[in-house]
Formats: structure tokens, C-alpha cells, sequence
């Protein structure tokens, strides 16, 4: 048995993961109590990790053109097929698309390549899509990409304000945080800023459910409010801030007051006078913001509106207060820190910038450094589609779904002369195009580090091994780059010498506080300096302790310190060393709804599902809270576009359309929908959200209007409706909707169609049985409206079908508990095919939690007999809710459910 502790590879909050793996080759899984970013705590996809590191669908082996290759050839066609069209081209006509999911030490050598080998600044990452604004706002107020909190502001705060952030679903550890605060601290007060009512509005003591885009002129109003009522920090904004006046002035013209920003913002105007007061008269206070802010064409702005409010009060670089940006991936900050996005240069160093530039030039002896910005994400697959750019390397990551306008992206790739991909998994929209593919590892096999949203690096180990001829990203790109001729930039052996250079040139030329005190402090050119971890040598960095950025030595390397907040000394790296107001003007969000596209989609994070499902879809314990991609919308919304809850919408944009399942909610506002951003084409016939999505994107930041795109809503009219459990992986393509989820030694489908099959029973037995053997095939067929098979295998069930052609299918659940079982019972064969149990048995219901697989219908049977009154209550009787804690908002839902007697 042996144990490792490694770092959770999903979302920016960054926990801390103890792996064990025993001697029968199982892995468990669980929280490292020593992390300071979880101290134990895991959420639901976390604490499912175990369940995604097996080998099903993972690329092993090149291929070049579909064809199984060799490494050696594979990377000297990239090489070759890169320097031809630099040559012809020039090295604008090439370009990589990276991803959050990289760790540091990949994210470093593939942008020193492009940088300043290549001579191209044509490197964008995915974490454009989620927290550019965030860089671009901390930049132009800050004078650096910094983040002034940490967690643990979050426990010494008075008043949270979540903004933009469903925090119990996209950082539930977080989220968990903040509950255990709140019940040591009852008198901390939490304000959920967001259109949509989400499960983190469960611990809401206020909810403002403003108007989707006016985020900048309730923050222009709050700051006006604050200087008039005087709650103005004088000391702060005299000494270390500048432009307050044309701020305040701006404010006053654009959000005069609270009658005006509440008509606005479509809020009343007592919530927002309150919202006001309260954040005027509490001086800790913790401002967190995530995408629903920074996925907008005026992010930038919208973040500054909040930032100028904790200046203006001088709350920011003190325990519990700041702005605080949550960001969306596990290393978006580590690709910040090498400079992974377009505009930037490594080691927080702007392109713009004659001094950054040499500094980093003469430090890599690179032949080139670039001097001007390459495209941001959106605009750089617009070139590749235009044939501005040849040949596109895309690491980890999947943007034939994620990106807006995913179809254009599609056409893009197709069209592209040389598309190279590495990756994990050997299935994706992506991989499907790529006429190279290169092999990664994953999480559990790959080893280096990653930053979290409050700037802490940790280590991710390798517990596993290689498995194929899969390599580690950094590896790759160096294996590229030596082909391509840069021979003396890439001759790394191992993460670790690329982590000592990383950190190396951090601190080069930076006089930094490289001994903390204040003095050295003020000498400060840079943000960004862990050059004092440079000199840890190979078995220190193997053991490497969570640590915050900026790091100090204290004694020697393997004694540093790192620095929990930021502007502590109110020194900004502005050229003046002051903070700078931003005057916002706030803008309407572009392309607004009208009487073709009535409606304004918002996209985002489900509780379950990471990013485009390519890792937690294997999970099969985080397929089943929800299994299908869905619409959102307000019942009278519903009403009026003529969809039924459970049935099925078309979703239409100018961009594109999907077709998903409807659910009526009045938790979304009117006007607005809501769909997941997870589902691929491995996943779901065609819910790739993506091509819906407003391509527009932020001028300042280059990030994309995720969260306003004007779509209008169709009833899709099927003539049946039905659903597939099969123990067998199966191809569902002739159905016309289908979504596919991975369940405990089963596979589930639900399927729709517009026509029916000739013969239900030809159709059913050509998918499940794969020989014209049917022995052990029980059917029922009722030709007015439903078809039903089950298929045993002596005492097994090994699938079954359900078809309808009214909505009466029936649960899922029950059926689905059958495939664990090697003996199903006599009383279990005999009600089968009504897929209801025998009368003894209980349906538990849709899975409520995931961690310990606990159903909607025993949790409501538990209250009922019971008399359960609280969450506590509910986990002691059926441990529902005791680990992650994610499933707590929908206990307390349960709770409030009218009893039946
Ligand atoms: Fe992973 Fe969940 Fe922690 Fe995020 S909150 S890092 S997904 S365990």
C-alpha cells in the first residue's frame, strides 16, 4: 500500500489529495487534512477521482493521420510541418491553444517555444474563457495580475458578497468554508449577487437577483453611496490610490441613486438601499467575483466597479477584506504566472514592456523575444478559419466544445492544413480533427505544480504508471522544439529542472522581497517571485509544502515563507505604486434580445460534471444527479414558448442550436434561460452549448459573453420517448436525441425520436443483442403506446428497454440497482418488465448524493418516518450530505417539502 498526496486537478480552489493505492491495484481517495486550502474536505467530484484514472477511452500511442505511429516520427512531422509554414508563413501562421489543465512546468516550456523561439506570441489557454477579465481589471487597478486574499479572509470576514459565483456548485470547498464560518460566526452576513436563484443562495442572507449585464451600475451605485454617506477611507485613498474624483464623478452620473440602480438592476429598491448600508458599515469585507462576472463583454469593467469599492474603503491587503477572484481552473493561475495567455510575457512580465522583454530574452538566450500580443482565444480560431494561421497545436483541452461559436470552431479545424493534439483521451470533438495525436498523462501520472485562486502553489504527484507510450506534456513540447532545432532552450530531464528555471527567472532582475522585510519590500518591481524556490533541489521540490506566492527564504530554500495577503504595506506595482481608480461607464451587453431570439441564454457548471466531461463522465457516481443537459426556465416562460417540463426544447441562436431536456424552474428569472456547459458528442446527441454561445468578447480581456447570448426556445415534438441500461457500451446514433451516462456496471441512455422504427422489437434486439440469439429475451409490446424488453444472461439482467410513446416511462433507479447484482431475484424477474420493484422493495429514487449514492425518495421516506427535521439530522440517519456537503442545499429543499399527513 502506498500513499501520496497530490492536488485535486478540477476547479481553482486547489485541494489537497491524500491517494492511496493498495496492494489489489485499487485507489482510494481522500481529503488531505494538512492542505490549508480544504483541510480535509473534498466535494463530489473530487472525492469520485478514484472512479476516473481507469484506461477505458485513453490515447496511448501516437497517431499520425488516424494511423497508429511511432514517437520519433510523429514528432518530427510537427517539427517539419511547423518550421515549413513558419518559413513560408512566417511565425504568425502558426500558433498553440493551451489549457488550465496543464501544469506549470508544461505551461512554461510551451510558452518559452512559441515566445521566444518561434517568435510568435500566438499561445492562448482556455483560461481565456474563464478569468481574463479578472487579469485585465487586477492589471489596470493593481498594476500586476495579483490576488490580494486568501482563503482564510473568507473566515475572518463580516460580509461575503458572491458575486457572479455559484460557489456550491463551481467551488464547493469553498462554499463549505464559508457554511462552517457562518455557524461559528452567525453574525456573518452573505450576499448572493446573481440573476439565477443557485443552490449557493441556500446560505443567502440577502439574494439580489439583478438583471443579467447590470453588475457595473449596482457597484457604480454602491461607490457613490459610500462617498456620500462619508464612508470613505481617507488615509488609504490619500496615500496609496489615484483618480478617486473622475471615479466618484463617473459613479454619480451613471448610478445616481438607489431609485436609479434599482430600476436599473430590475431590483427593489429597499434590497439595494440595504445592500448599500450594509457593506457601508462593515469594515471586513470579502467581495468574491468568478464568471458570471468575468464572462462578459464588459468584465473588465464590472470588476474594476467592484475593486474601486474596496479602495474607495481602503479594505483590501487586511485580513477578512478585498476583492477576491475565484478562479474557474486548477492552474489558470499557474498558466498566468508563465505568461500562458497571448498578451503576456512570462513570470507576470508584459510584452509591451522594452525592460520585460530583454529581461526575459537574456535569461532564456532565446534567438527572438516576441513585441507585440498574439490573438486571444476567439480571434485566434477566427484566423484559423480565415487561413491566417496553418497549423495549430491544442494541448488538454477540447475546444470543439467549450469555445463560443463551437461550430465555426469545428469548421476551423477541418479546414486547417496541420491540426496537433495532445491529449489524455483518444475520443473528443477535438481529437476527431486532428491529423496529429500525441499521448498525455493525467492526473495520478504526470508530475509538477499548480497555483490556486489564492495564489498557492501545490504539488501534483504521479502515483501511477505510464501507461502505453503516453508523456508528459512538458516532455512533448520539448521533444518538438529540440526537432525544430532549439536544442540548448529544451534539454530538460525532468519537471523539476524546469520548475528551478521557472522559478529562477521570476526573480531575475526583480528586486523583490526576497528577505520580506518592508524595506525590500518597497523595492519591489514584480509581483511574482518564488525565486527563492529555485535552489530547491530535486528531493525538496519532491516534497515541496503548500506555499503562497510571493516566497521568501528564510533560512535556506527549504525554509521559505510564502505571503497569505497582498498590498498589506500599500505598495502597488503601478509605475506610481498606487492603486488607480477605473472610471466605469457601464455598458449594455451586445447583441441583446429582439423578437427573433426573445430570450437571454446564460451557461455554466453543474454540480457533478467537470468542464466537457472527457474525465468525470467515466465517473459513475456523478452521472446521476444530473443526467441529462437541460433548459432552465421560468415557468411562464415555459407557458409561453409551449414546453413541458421532462419534455424536450430546441435551443436556437444565430450561432447555432441544441436540443436538450426542459425543466421549469422559478429559480430562473424571466427571459432568461439556463444550460450546462458540459455535454460533447460522446455524451449527448447535440447539446454542445458552445454553439450557441455570443462569440463577442470583452475588448479589454478577450474573454467571451458566456453569459448573454440571445437564443429563442422550440417544443422538439418526438413521437416516442425511452431509455436503454445495458451492461455493453452501445452506438445509440440511430435515435435522433440521445444523451449517454456512465453508471455502476452499466451504461444508460435516454432516447427520442420523431419516427418510429418499423418493428420496435427488430430495433430493440439488433442494439442489445449482438447475435440473433434471444433466449433470454422478455418482452412486452402493447401496440397502442409502449415497448419493453429485458435481456438476462443466466442469473443477470444484462440490459433492458423502455419505450413509450406517452410520458410514462418508468424511474430509472431501481433498474439501474439491478445491474449490481449477479443473482436477481425470482420477485425482481416477475415485476421487471413493469420496471417497478415488487411491493416489498423501494424505489430510491433520482441520487441526491453522490458520495454515498443515497436517493431523493429514501431521503424523503427518512424525513416522513423519522421525523428528520435537519441536514444533520438526515446525514446521521443515512449519511446523506456527511462528506462533500455539496448535496446540502437540496437536503434543506427536501426538508422544506410539505409533509404528506
Ligand atoms: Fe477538486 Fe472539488 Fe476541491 Fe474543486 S472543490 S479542487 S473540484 S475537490
Amino acid at each position: 500500500m502506498t500513499t501520496v498526496n497530490t492536488t485535486c486537478p478540477y476547479c481553482g480552489v486547489g485541494c489537497g489529495v491524500v491517494v492511496t493505492r493498495h496492494d489489489d491495484g485499487q485507489v482510494s481517495v481522500s481529503g488531505d487534512v494538512d492542505h490549508p486550502s480544504n483541510f480535509g474536505r473534498l466535494c463530489s467530484k473530487g472525492a469520485a477521482l478514484g472512479q476516473t484514472i481507469g484506461l477505458t477511452g485513453r490515447l496511448l500511442h501516437p497517431e499520425v493521420n488516424g494511423k497508429a505511429s511511432d514517437w520519433g516520427h510523429a514528432i518530427k512531422m510537427v517539427a517539419q510541418g511547423f518550421l515549413d509554414i513558419i518559413n513560408s508563413d512566417g511565425p504568425e501562421a502558426v500558433a498553440f491553444y493551451v489549457s488550465g489543465q496543464l501544469l506549470t512546468e508544461d505551461y512554461y516550456v510551451a510558452n518559452k517555444l512559441m515566445k521566444g523561439y518561434i517568435g510568435s506570441a500566438n499561445i492562448d489557454t482556455n483560461s481565456r474563457l474563464c478569468m481574463s477579465s479578472a487579469v485585465a481589471a487586477q492589471k489596470r487597478a493593481f498594476g500586476s495580475d495579483t490576488v490580494p486574499c486568501c482563503y482564510e479572509d473568507l473566515e475572518r470576514a463580516k460580509l461575503i458578497v458572491l458575486t457572479g459565483s455559484n460557489t456550491a456548485w463551481c467551488h464547493p470547498v469553498l462554499f463549505q468554508r464559508i457554511v462552517q464560518a457562518k455557524k461559528e460566526n452567525p453574525d456573518l452576513f452573505v450576499v448572493v449577487i446573481d440573476p439565477r436563484r443557485t443552490a449557493t443562495c441556500d446560505i443567502a442572507d440577502m439574494h439580489l437577483a439583478l438583471m443579467s449585464g447590470t453588475d457595473a451600475v449596482l457597484f457604480n451605485g454602491l461607490l457613490a453611496y459610500l462617498d456620500e454617506v462619508g464612508e470613505v477611507n481617507s488615509l488609504f485613498v490619500n496615500g496609496f490610490t489615484e483618480g478617486v474624483a473622475e471615479a466618484i464623478t463617473v459613479a454619480r452620473e451613471t448610478a445616481p441613486d438607489t431609485v436609479y440602480v434599482a430600476e436599473q438592476c430590475g431590483l427593489s429598491q429597499l434590497d439595494v438601499a440595504s445592500f448599500f448600508r450594509l457593506f457601508a458599515r462593515t469594515e471586513r469585507v470579502v467581495s468574491v467575483f468568478s464568471q458570471g462576472i468575468n464572462q462578459s463583454t464588459s468584465g473588465t469593467d464590472k470588476i474594476n466597479a467592484i475593486i474601486n469599492c474596496h479602495l474607495l474603503t481602503g479594505r483590501i491587503g487586511r485580513p477578512g477584506m478585498g476583492p477576491f477572484s475565484f478562479t474557474g481552473q486548477p492552474n489558470a493561475m499557474g498558466g498566468r504566472e508563465v505568461g500562458g495567455l497571448a498578451n503576456q510575457l512570462a513570470a507576470h512580465m508584459a510584452i509591451e514592456n522594452a525592460q520585460h522583454r530583454a529581461i526575459v530574452q537574456t535569461f532564456w538566450q532565446s534567438p527572438c523575444i516576441v513585441n507585440k500580443p498574439g490573438l486571444n482565444a476567439v480571434d485566434l480560431f477566427d484566423a484559423v478559419s480565415e487561413g491566417r494561421i496553418k497549423a495549430l497545436w491544442i494541448m488538454g483541452t477540447n475546444p470543439v466544445v467549450s469555445m463560443p461559436n463551437a461550430d465555426k470552431v469545428r469548421q476551423a479545424l477541418q479546414h486547417c492544413e496541420l491540426v496537433v493534439v495532445s491529449d489524455c483521451m483518444r475520443y473528443t470533438d477535438t481529437t476527431a480533427l486532428a491529423n496529429v495525436l500525441f499521448p498525455a498523462l493525467t492526473w495520478g501520472e504526470k508530475d509538477g505544480t499548480v497555483t490556486n485562486s489564492e495564489r498557492r502553489l501545490s504539488r501534483q504527484r504521479l502515483f501511477l504508471p505510464t501507461p502505453g507510450e503516453a508523456r508528459p506534456d512538458w516532455r512533448i513540447v520539448c521533444d518538438v522544439a529540440k526537432a525544430m532545432g532549439y536544442h540548448q532552450g529544451f534539454n530538460y530531464s525532468s519537471a523539476h529542472d524546469i520548475f528551478s528555471e521557472h522559478a529562477a527567472l521570476s526573480g531575475y532582475n526583480n528586486h523583490s522581497a526576497k528577505n520580506a522585510t518592508e524595506k525590500a519590500a518597497e523595492n519591489v518591481i514584480r509581483d511574482f517571485d518564488i525565486s527563492a524556490l529555485s535552489s530547491l533541489s530535486e528531493q525538496q521540490y519532491a516534497v515541496l509544502q503548500p506555499i503562497q506566492w510571493p516566497v521568501s527564504i528564510k533560512k535556506n530554500a527549504a525554509a521559505c515563507s510564502g505571503t497569505s495577503r497582498m498590498f498589506s504595506n500599500g505598495r502597488f506595482f503601478t509605475d506610481s505604486g498606487k492603486a488607480q481608480f477605473i472610471p466605469i461607464k457601464p455598458k449594455r451587453p451586445k447583441n441583446s434580445p429582439d423578437s427573433h431570439f426573445p430570450l437571454v441564454l446564460n451557461t455554466g457548471r453543474i454540480r457533478d460534471q467537470w468542464h466537457t466531461m472527457t474525465r468525470t463522465g467515466k465517473a459513475a457516481r456523478l452521472g446521476d444527479h444530473s443526467p441529462e443537459p437541460y433548459l432552465a426556465i421560468h415557468p411562464n416562460d415555459a407557458r409561453h414558448y409551449q414546453v413541458v417540463n421532462g419534455g424536450l426544447a430546441r435551443v436556437q441562436s444565430v450561432w447555432g442550436e441544441v436540443t436538450v431536456r426542459v425543466q421549469i424552474t422559478d429559480q430562473q428569472q424571466l427571459g432568461n434561460v439556463f444550460i450546462p456547459m458540459h455535454w460533447n458528442t460522446q455524451f449527448a446527441s447535440n447539446a454542445r452549448v458552445g454553439t450557441l454561445v455570443n462569440p463577442e468578447v470583452d475588448p479589454l480581456s478577450g474573454q467571451p459573453e458566456f453569459k448573454h447570448t440571445p437564443v429563442r426556445v422550440h417544443p422538439y415534438h418526438c413521437q416516442w420517448q425511452g431509455f436503454i441500461l445495458s451492461r455493453r457500451d452501445l452506438s445509440v446514433g440511430r435515435s435522433d436525441y440521445w444523451v449517454r451516462v456512465v453508471g455502476e456496471q452499466f451504461y444508460r441512455y435516454e432516447i427520442a425520436g420523431q419516427v418510429h422504427p418499423e418493428d420496435w422489437a427488430v430495433w430493440a434486439r439488433k442494439l442489445l443483442c449482438q447475435s440473433a440469439e434471444n433466449v433470454n429475451w422478455v418482452e412486452f409490446f402493447d401496440a397502442a403506446s409502449r415497448y419493453r424488453g429485458v435481456r438476462f444472461i443466466a442469473n443477470r439482467i444484462e440490459s433492458c428497454i423502455f419505450i413509450s410513446t406517452k410520458d410514462e416511462l418508468p424511474s430509472r433507479q431501481w433498474l439501474a440497482n439491478l445491474f449490481q447484482k449477479d443473482i436477481v431475484s425470482d420477485a425482481e424477474r416477475a415485476t421487471v418488465i413493469s420496471g417497478k420493484p415488487p411491493r416489498e422493495e423501494n424505489d430510491m429514487g433520482r441520487i441526491v448524493c453522490a458520495c454515498f449514492g443515497v436517493g431523493e425518495n429514501r431521503i424523503a421516506e427518512a424525513i416522513e418516518k423519522h421525523g428528520l427535521d435537519s441536514v444533520e439530522a438526515i446525514g446521521q440517519s443515512l449519511q446523506a450530505g456527511t462528506n462533500c456537503g455539496s448535496c446540502l442545499p437540496e437536503l434543506r429543499a427536501l426538508l422544506s417539502k410539505p409533509k404528506l399527513s
